[in-house]
């Protein structure tokens, strides 16, 4: 059975009630009323500096108190350094020692090791080890610490750059010490507070972001002053064979990105694990280079409701992906303003916000590989449909009866245009990327069976491309992507043989436009829902 004080603060808040030095509520009286406060609004326990402190406030209070004392050795931060200020602490009336268990070398007094054994024994009280890492939790438990203290993560020269909450070290602490494990620092937020429960913390410590004026005037500050038509946005791209993340800017150009294998095949937990792995990476990347994200954009293989932020319908690129609240989960984690979108869309978008479309308010993309990608433009805005279906061009019939589509149907004009496909006109035995990436190289270099494989193919997308024209009589349709990367010849074939197709074809001469855009393009789109939302804000 654990130790009164460790039940009482169980699965709950404890406030660190502090002031630094020569803050404006660095007082005696002034800590004991934020104790005050924080005990009215139900905390269950406090964390208090100095033996003033704590007796203070013991006089209000029953409630466990976690004793400190803090002090400066050569510039250096120390808690509770030696056994005469653990002795100070519980004569004052603290429940619980917390003192430093790091590997820093240490300079006054008795070890840690020391100070522990004799607060057990001549003080009769429970230790909590402040830390950095896990091998010093390790040790203090080893060395008979009774709780163990994230505390001092981000603190040490070891663990400098931490600046955010390390939910790993957590895992790892709750999964090695055999100790409750008390989250300490950096937390900022209920739900990051209600996170460390969930991920096995015993109790949580809040202290800035309750407890000082101060920083939480700074925090809104700075968050109005980067809050500029600068600010980048992070973009985010899952596919069936890697999850792509990196820094957006105004103007579409990309940085600092990261790529990782989906591991979809282990289903949506995986998925899951490896976007937020990805993500985390960028924001820590960016973090380094002084960047605020403005907020973050996710767009996703299959079907998308982007008013729920949720994956609709997916296919078995992402297995077990459908029914995933997608914004849910990444507005949980990184607190971030978060939009999601299909993948297919959010290409669509990077081309109307940063490439040819920008100049267009009415235009359709098709992005050709080994499937089609597409979407509608109309009026400026993206036709995205009741599901979030709408452009799905590789899925409309140009052959009654035709070749058997992927989808179930025949002749869809994926089952004609797409790698594919370009191998079997070509008169490839089956479908290879590498293949279909020889021929491309062939066509490039006028090799006259590459070129006429390309023909074929721009005659079927011909025959899609006018249906598009026919009902939606769009300023241009854009093509893009790897299969078409470099063909000039296979655009002008396409428009040539649409004109001749359309209705009035001759007289409204339709406009293909051939477009650069590469695999970044779902992450710039992504990034893209970000800045949009927020001039919809505005
Ligand atoms: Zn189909």
């Amino acid at each position: 059975m654990p130790p009164k004080a460790l039940l009482q603060i169980k699965d709950r808040l404890v406030v660190s009630c502090q002031a630094s030095p020569g803050d404006p509520l660095d007082d005696t009286d002034a800590i004991r009323r934020i104790a005050g406060a924080a005990i009215a609004a139900g905390a269950a326990g406090l964390r208090l500096n100095s033996s003033e402190h704590i007796a203070a406030v013991r006089r209000d209070t029953d409630l466990p108190i976690i004793g400190i004392k803090k002090q400066y050795f050569d510039g250096q931060l120390r808690i509770t350094p030696d056994f005469a200020a653990a002795a100070e602490l519980a004569t004052a009336g603290a429940d619980i020692i917390a003192l430093d268990c790091t590997h820093r070398p240490w300079t006054a007094g008795d070890p840690w090791q020391r100070i522990i054994e004799r607060i057990h024994r001549e003080l009769r009280l429970l230790v909590m080890a402040d830390i950095a890492t896990l091998g010093e939790a390790l040790a203090a438990a080893a060395a008979g610490a009774d709780i163990i203290g994230t505390t001092l993560n981000g603190y040490t020269e070891e663990t400098r750059g931490n600046d955010a909450f390390d939910w790993s070290l957590l895992k790892e602490l709750v999964r090695q010490t055999g100790r409750p494990i008390i989250a300490e620092g950096h937390i900022s937020t209920p739900e990051e507070a209600r996170r460390t429960l969930q991920s096995g913390a015993w109790s949580v410590v809040v202290g800035s972001a309750i407890t000082r004026p101060g920083s939480i005037t700074a925090r809104f500050v700075h968050a109005l002053a980067s809050r500029s038509l600068d600010t980048p946005a992070i973009g985010v791209d899952i596919g069936g064979t890697s999850v792509k993340a990196g820094w957006v800017d105004r103007k579409g150009n990309v940085s600092l990105v990261t790529r990782l294998p989906t591991k979809a095949g282990e289903g949506r937990d995986s998925i899951a694990a490896v976007t937020e792995q990805v993500i985390e990476t960028v924001l820590a990347a960016g973090g380094h280079a002084g960047l605020v994200p403005a907020g973050l954009g996710i767009a996703s293989g299959g079907a998308i409701n982007a008013r729920e932020g949720t994956v609709f319908a997916a296919t078995e690129n992402l297995p077990g992906w459908a029914g995933f609240n997608l914004r849910a989960f990444a507005e949980d984690r990184f607190h971030l303003s978060t939009y999601v979108a299909n993948d297919a869309h959010a290409a669509v978008l990077a081309e109307l916000r940063f490439g040819l479309g920008s100049s267009l308010s009415d235009f359709v993309a098709i992005t050709l590989g080994t499937g089609i990608g597409g979407g509608i433009v109309s009026g400026g805005k993206l036709l995205r449909g009741q599901h979030g279906f709408a452009g799905t061009l590789g899925h409309h019939t140009i052959r009654f009866d035709g070749r058997r589509c992927n989808c179930g149907r025949l002749g869809c004009l994926e089952a004609y245009v797409s790698t594919a496909a370009l191998v079997r006109e070509y008169g490839g035995q089956q479908d290879d990327a590498a293949m279909a990436l020889e021929i491309s190289r062939l066509a490039l270099a006028g090799d006259p069976r590459a070129l006429k494989a390309y023909s074929a193919l721009a005659a079927y997308l011909a025959e899609g491309v006018a249906n598009i024209f026919n009902i939606l009589d769009p300023q241009a349709v854009v093509l893009s992507g790897g299969l078409i990367e470099g063909q000039a010849q296979f655009v002008a074939e396409v428009e040539t043989r649409a004109a001749a197709l359309l209705h009035f074809g001759a007289k409204r001469k339709p406009r293909i436009l051939h477009s650069p855009a590469g695999q970044l393009a779902g992450l710039q789109g992504a990034a893209a829902l970000v800045f949009y939302a927020e001039e919809d804000l505005a």
